[in-house]
């Protein structure tokens, strides 16, 4: 067995998205900071209505999917086919944009905390142009386990492989076979997880630090780890709460223009004609 140790830090910088909702980026601030599948990692958390409260109107998305998993608040979210869902605290919604979605994300609440995170991952090309399609996961549906070493861990994608128990999530079957694990670690706590050794994998402390092998991964920074088929992490200190996300890389080529991710820049160049002449919400 060969344990994961820390490869390199992506810190997070503040920035402004939507209609002015304010958040950190980590993965996807700069083309090169990206971890194939992973293409952006946003954390959003804010108890000032200002920062969050405009929401996300009407904006497209080709060739890829966005993971939303929302902490604290309501969103409401909108496309142009129709669909309509309600994320609520503790709930995460995995949007497969495939060949073009036009939706709103906007909050439901003019006070209070607005806490989450917004994930991209990208499709393969044989993907991207498939139909649209959502799962919807409210809180109750995402199983939580407390392990014999004090962890208490989320199971959003993918499935728990720790301390002999093996427990699914609700996300399932996706290609690059995401893991998506919210753990909560009391202090002296530690976790452990089996991974694909084949697979991406970077951990996110959203509270308190935590620390992989010798290396310590502050609060808000993307801490991507060497390959290995598994992960242990340890609570510096004080608590500790973080996300741990992994998935098998596609090594093929990535061309993003703003919200459409594709292949080639031809790809895209189809994408802004799409949009542009409205057969993209057509297609889709
Ligand atoms: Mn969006």
């Amino acid at each position: 067995m060969s344990t994961r140790t820390l490869k390199q830090i992506i810190r997070s910088v503040p920035a402004s998205d939507g209609a002015g909702v304010q958040l950190r980026r980590s993965l996807g601030q700069t083309p090169h900071l990206r971890v194939d599948p992973f293409l952006m990692l946003d954390e959003f958390s804010s108890e000032n209505p200002d920062d969050y409260v405009a929401g996300f109107p009407a904006h497209p998305h080709r060739g890829f999917e966005t993971v939303t998993y929302m902490l604290d608040g309501h969103m409401l979210h909108e496309d142009h086919l129709g669909n309509r869902g309600h994320l609520k605290s503790g709930g995460a919604q995995w949007m497969t944009a495939g060949r073009g979605i036009i939706h709103s994300e906007m909050p439901q609440q003019e006070s209070g905390r607005m806490r989450g995170f917004q994930l991209w991952i990208n499709l393969p090309a044989k993907e991207k142009m498939k139909a649209a399609g959502y799962r919807d996961i409210q809180a109750e549906e995402i199983p939580q386990v407390t392990l014999p070493g004090g962890a208490v861990v989320k199971i959003i994608a993918g499935s728990l492989e720790s301390e002999g128990r093996h427990v699914d999530g609700p996300i399932q079957g996706v290609t690059t076979a995401p893991l998506f694990l919210d753990v909560h670690l009391p202090a002296g706590a530690h976790f452990a997880q089996a991974v694909g050794v084949e697979h991406s994998v970077f951990v996110y402390p959203y509270e308190g630090s935590v620390r992989v092998g010798d290396s310590e991964i502050p609060r808000g920074d993307a801490g991507v780890l060497v390959s290995g088929d598994a992960v242990e992490i340890v609570a510096t200190g004080e608590e500790a709460r973080f996300i741990l996300l992994a998935a098998l890389p596609l090594r093929e080529p990535v061309v993003q223009y703003g919200p459409f991710v594709m292949n080639s820049r031809e790809e895209i160049e189809q994408a802004l004609r799409d949009y542009s002449d409205g057969t993209f919400a057509a297609v889709a």
